[in-house]
């Protein structure tokens, strides 16, 4: 057994660092972050659509709720639910648990996605107006605020069922708060059926294009046919969205599913934040259309285009080296070696920062917020809040390599001395 495996199975869970601000965090970010929600879904559809505007603009309390929502809502989840069981693709194994054991998962999100795009095309084709999602996104919002925090207690109450070695090391402090917020159970399952696993890439991530796409039919709606501003948009997150989910390997290895426990950080975050947070520049541009030049849309797709660039190229450089060091690929790539037996990159993508998929990341954010203008501050909201995320994810992610790797991670810091932006940070 490897010395540093070993301290960290001993160390108590009790005594773990807490995160997102502790108790006062877990607090006050499920009350602030669904309320943001409602705030920019409202904003981004106001005449001024300004984020700086006292008092903020809020939906009034008619236009919360609407039955129809909650139906669409429980409907969508079902559907991805049924199409997560479907004998589809490949079977995977995740990382060891500390019990030793693996769990089994099915990768068959992208056949998931290619069949909702099916159905989607033939409920078009019968007139379904699927413009209307531009009138239901508060209440839709609104739901799926109110699904996550129900899970969330779901997921609380069952995680005491599960033996210990089964709960995420973060969260079990015996804080119900904190613990409630940063989730108890590693992998929670009703059966076979992994919770966090197919709320990861599933009914959010796959929503949030087919927003877009709603977005995209208001817009045909009113003007006719959809903008060029409309379509980069919704072409850029669709590869992204696809992207993720042709790679939905590579999410068992990410820290949502190896490190973090199942609790409403990761809930409202897949089920909320990600479908209404992200589909803000396409609500944005419907009722604020932009008129693009083909040069300035030429340019756009180039950074774009770059940006997916270096995410592809790094993620999967990472993957591969991960999972056969000596593949051909990565076998001539410098790397270090770590007393858990391990090795880091030091060269390749993992050689000009250490967290090249980051910066990826981040140009195409960039590129989605481009095409509405710079006339408004909204729809640079994601690009904003995504480096505050991933500027602190990148910190978290260190913590936790410092932690497992200790002076080999030193070593690799040294020798790659910038986090994120080459020569910046
Ligand atoms: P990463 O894919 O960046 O993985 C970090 C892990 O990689 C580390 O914990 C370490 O794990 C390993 N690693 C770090 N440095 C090296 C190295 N030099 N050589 C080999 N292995 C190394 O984790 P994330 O889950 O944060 O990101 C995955 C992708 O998801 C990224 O592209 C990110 O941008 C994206 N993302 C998108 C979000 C969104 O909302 N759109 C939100 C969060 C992430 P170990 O050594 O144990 O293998």
């Amino acid at each position: 057994m490897r010395p540093n495996s070993q301290e960290l199975k001993r160390k108590s869970s009790h005594d773990t660092e807490r995160e997102f601000g502790g108790t006062l965090g877990a607090i006050g970010i499920p009350i602030f972050l669904p309320l943001t929600v409602l705030f920019l879904i409202s904003t981004s559809r106001s005449p001024e659509a300004s984020v700086l505007q006292w008092p903020p603009s809020l939906p009034s309390t008619d236009q919360l709720w609407d039955p129809l929502a909650l139906v669409v809502l429980l409907c969508w989840i079902a559907l991805h639910a049924l199409l997560y069981l479907m004998p589809l693709g490949k079977v995977s194994e995740g990382l060891v648990l500390r019990d030793g054991s693996r769990l089994k998962y099915p990768i068959n999100g992208f056949h998931g996605l290619c069949i909702t795009g099916v159905l989607l095309m033939f409920l078009v084709g019968l007139g379904a107006p699927l413009g209307y999602l531009f009138e239901l996104l508060v209440p839709l919002a609104v739901c799926a605020i109110a699904v996550s925090f129900l899970f969330s207690v779901y997921l609380y109450i069952r995680s005491f069922l599960a033996p210990s070695h089964a709960l995420a090391l973060g969260g079990n402090t015996g804080n119900p708060l904190y613990d409630f917020f940063i989730g108890r159970e590693l992998n929670p399952r009703i059966g076979n059926f992994d919770l966090k696993y197919f709320c990861e890439l599933r009914p959010g991530l796959i929503g949030w294009v087919v927003i877009n796409l709603g977005m995209l039919m208001k817009e045909v709606e009113l003007r006719g046919s959809p903008s060029l501003a409309m379509i980069l948009v919704n072409s850029f997150q669709l590869l992204y969205v696809a992207d993720a989910l042709w790679n939905e390997e590579a999410v068992l290895t990410t820290m949502d599913i190896v490190h973090d426990g199942f609790g409403f950080m990761l809930v409202f975050g897949d089920l909320a934040w990600v479908p209404f947070t992200y589909s803000l520049q396409a609500s944005f541009l419907v009722v604020h259309p932009q008129a693009l030049s083909s040069l300035r849309a030429a340019v756009i797709i180039t950074l774009n285009g770059i940006g997916y660039y270096i995410f592809r190229k790094s993620n999967s450089q990472k993957n591969q080296f991960r999972r056969d060091p000596s593949h051909p690929s990565v076998a001539r790539l410098e790397t270090i070696a770590t007393a858990t037996g391990k090795r880091l990159l030091v060269s390749g993508w993992w050689g000009l920062v250490r967290h090249p998929n980051y910066l990826g990341d981040l140009l195409m954010a960039l590129a989605w917020s481009l095409p509405c203008g710079f006339s408004h501050l909204l729809p640079y909201f994601y690009v904003i809040y995504f480096a505050v995320l991933l500027i602190h994810r990148e910190d978290r992610d260190e913590r936790q390599c410092r932690t497992k790797y200790g002076l080999a991670w030193d070593t690799y810091c040294r020798r790659v001395p910038y986090r994120i932006f080459p020569y910046l940070y």
